[in-house]
Order: structure tokens, then C-alpha cells, then sequence
């Protein structure tokens, strides 16, 4: 037997328990993990709650881990027992032992802790596809990012200053503006009654010409205001709440904006693509440019505790579930 935290019905962090699973099998394209770690990551959230909803009950909640390939199925020759491996984007993350297509794994270089690997492989690839895919961001571009002091915000800020664009991180207190500017913002905003005014401000009236939004709700409306014309809203996330329907002439009358809601399923679905993202994110932490910051690790059986500090924004960069 194995252990994984598991979700009967939707709801509050209560719902997830710490159950006896049998140790996954690999089928056919399949292998067979021992997880070192496990991301904890927003989307763990939304499945859990009901935003996202749930292909199966009960549901092993969780995107991301890394670990070591105990078993391969049918079909599979590019991976043996002993690699070690990382993946984004497959539910049936929280649990010691788990199968999951070989397709959707990349080896993790030597250099890379496990903890390190779980923790940068859905904020990091989803920061590299937002800033160099979603738009590309250029030298001299004033960026807006959204809970710069987050899992994703931390990674954004480092790395959008690595391309050599000026970052102008959003936070919710004195202290993640500190951390946010020690890790790649050049300016900070504390909340978002004086958001589009510093913008102005720190832009010379031009605004920006993208602005990267993971909250949603509280804060779509102020976001398109800090967008020159023809800027590009990313709306990535709802950590506050889905984005009501609104009228799309809003876009026309602000500027003749562009708005996406993108998501890394989308940006890594095809393996070569999966590739190029991971080898890209991989590329710059190996340099040096871009820290993974795990500023929080719990056991996986107080996933509960996690979820709780999560949303209740008492979390800062990375955090990590050790089975
Ligand atoms: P974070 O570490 O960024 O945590 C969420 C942060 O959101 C909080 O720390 C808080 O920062 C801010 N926030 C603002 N309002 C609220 C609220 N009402 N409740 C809770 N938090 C709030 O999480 P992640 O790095 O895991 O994810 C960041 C965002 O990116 C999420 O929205 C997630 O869904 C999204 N995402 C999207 C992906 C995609 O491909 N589309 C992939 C990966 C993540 P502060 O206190 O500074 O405001």
C-alpha cells in the first residue's frame, strides 16, 4: 500500500484525508513513481474546492512532484527504474507512491533537488511560457505582475528582470514588497487603490504594455487600466475569484486592448513543447538567474494546513509536500 490525500466531495480544507491507496501499477506509456515531493500549487485549491471541476470522486488532488521511477509500462523506452524524473500538470500529485503517462515527465538534471524540482516545475514553466510565449517580453518593457511575492510572482520578477524589462510588482504587505524587490521587482505597489496612478507614474503616463494578473475578480478592472493601448491583459489566475462576464466593448473603449486567459495545459501539450519550456526553465535556474525560493515545506499528510496558509495569503515563493 501507499498514502495519498484524497477528496470524497468538494469544500473546505477539512475534506482532504489521508488515506491507504494501493500502489499504483504503470499501464501502457506509463511509469510508476516514488515521490520525494510534491508541489503545492492555486489549482490544488480550485479542485478542491469545486472551481475546477473534478473528473473523478474520490480525487488525489495535486499537479506536480518529483521523484523516482520505480516501474515502466508497455511502450515506454525512454525512461528506466532509477530516473529521476519531475512533471507539471497531472492530477494525482498528492500521494507517496503514483502512475502517470511518461509523456508528461522530463528527467530532472543531477543538479536539481527533488524539493527544488517539485516546487519550480508548474510556477517555473508557467512563468516561461507567460513571458516569452503569452508575450514576449522585451529589454526597456514596464511590466506589471500580479502577487509578485508568490509561488509564479517570485519567478516572474527574476526572470522579467533577467530579460532586462523594468517590473512593477503588486503585493499585499510592506514585507512581500521587500521580498519581491529583493528578488527582481524595481518597484512595488501595496494593494490596488493606487495602483494605476503609480503606473502612471513609474511609466511617464506610457503604461504598460502588459500586465500579468492572477487574481481575478478584485483586480481585472484596475489591471486594464494599467495597460497602454493595445496592451495585452493575461488573466492567469483567480486567486480572488473567477473574472465576472463583462461587456467587450470595455476592450475597445480603454485602448483597443487584448485580453487571454491562458493556461500551461495549453502551452505544454505537445511534447516538443513540453520540452522547450522545461529546458528553458531548467536553463536559467542553472544559471543562476532565476532562485527557486521553497519558503515552505510540510509534511503531505498536513496538506490541510498548507491549503490554509495558501489562501489566506500567508505563504510567500514556493512550498513543498514531503510525502
Ligand atoms: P501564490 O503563491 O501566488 O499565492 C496566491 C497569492 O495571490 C497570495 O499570496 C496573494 O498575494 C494573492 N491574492 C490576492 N487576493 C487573494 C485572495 N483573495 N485570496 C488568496 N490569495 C490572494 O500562488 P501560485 O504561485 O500557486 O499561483 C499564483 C496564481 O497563478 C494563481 O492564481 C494560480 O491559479 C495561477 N496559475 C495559473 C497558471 C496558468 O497556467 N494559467 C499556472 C500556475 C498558476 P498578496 O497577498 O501579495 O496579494
Amino acid at each position: 500500500m501507499s498514502k495519498a490525500i484524497r477528496i470524497h466531495a468538494n469544500g473546505g480544507p477539512e475534506v482532504m484525508k489521508w488515506e491507504d491507496i494501493p500502489t499504483p501499477e504503470p499501464g501502457p506509456g506509463e511509469v510508476s513513481i516514488k515521490q520525494e515531493a510534491v508541489g503545492l500549487n492555486y489549482i490544488d485549491v480550485y479542485f478542491r474546492t469545486g472551481l475546477y471541476k473534478a473528473p473523478n470522486m474520490p480525487l488525489i488532488i495535486g499537479q506536480e512532484g518529483a521523484g523516482t521511477v520505480t516501474a515502466v509500462g508497455a511502450g515506454v523506452t525512454d525512461l528506466k527504474a532509477g530516473d529521476r524524473v519531475a512533471y507539471a500538470g497531472a492530477l494525482g500529485g498528492y500521494a507517496s507512491d503514483r502512475a502517470i503517462p511518461a509523456d508528461k515527465l522530463v528527467k530532472l538534471p543531477d543538479a536539481i533537488d527533488f524539493k527544488t524540482g517539485a516546487a519550480m516545475m508548474l510556477q517555473g514553466m508557467t512563468a516561461q511560457y507567460l513571458l516569452h510565449r503569452t508575450y514576449a517580453v522585451k529589454k526597456g518593457d514596464s511590466i506589471v505582475v500580479h502577487a509578485a511575492a508568490g509561488g509564479v510572482g517570485l519567478i516572474l520578477c527574476q526572470w522579467a528582470k533577467h530579460i532586462g524589462a523594468t517590473v512593477i510588482g503588486v503585493v499585499s504587505s510592506d514585507e512581500k514588497a521587500e521580498l519581491a524587490r529583493a528578488n527582481g521587482a524595481h518597484h512595488t505597489v501595496v494593494g490596488y487603490s493606487n495602483l494605476v496612478s503609480e503606473v502612471k507614474r513609474i511609466t511617464g503616463g506610457a503604461m504598460a504594455p502588459v500586465v500579468y494578473d492572477s487574481i481575478g475578480k478584485d483586480t481585472f478592472a484596475t489591471s486594464l487600466d494599467c495597460l497602454a493601448p493595445l496592451g495585452l491583459m493575461v488573466c492567469y489566475g483567480a486567486a480572488s475569484g473567477p473574472v465576472p462576464p463583462f461587456d467587450l466593448g470595455v476592450l475597445a473603449a480603454k485602448g483597443s486592448l487584448f485580453l487571454t486567459r491562458p493556461s500551461l495545459a495549453t502551452y505544454t501539450a505537445k511534447t516538443a513543447d513540453l520540452r522547450t519550456v522545461s529546458a528553458s526553465l531548467f536553463e536559467v535556474v542553472a544559471s543562476g538567474a532565476v532562485k527557486i525560493q521553497v519558503n515552505q515545506t510540510y509534511a503531505l499528510k498536513d496538506a490541510a494546513a498548507a491549503h490554509i496558509a495558501l489562501e489566506s495569503r500567508k505563504t510567500t515563493g514556493s512550498t513543498v509536500l514531503v510525502p
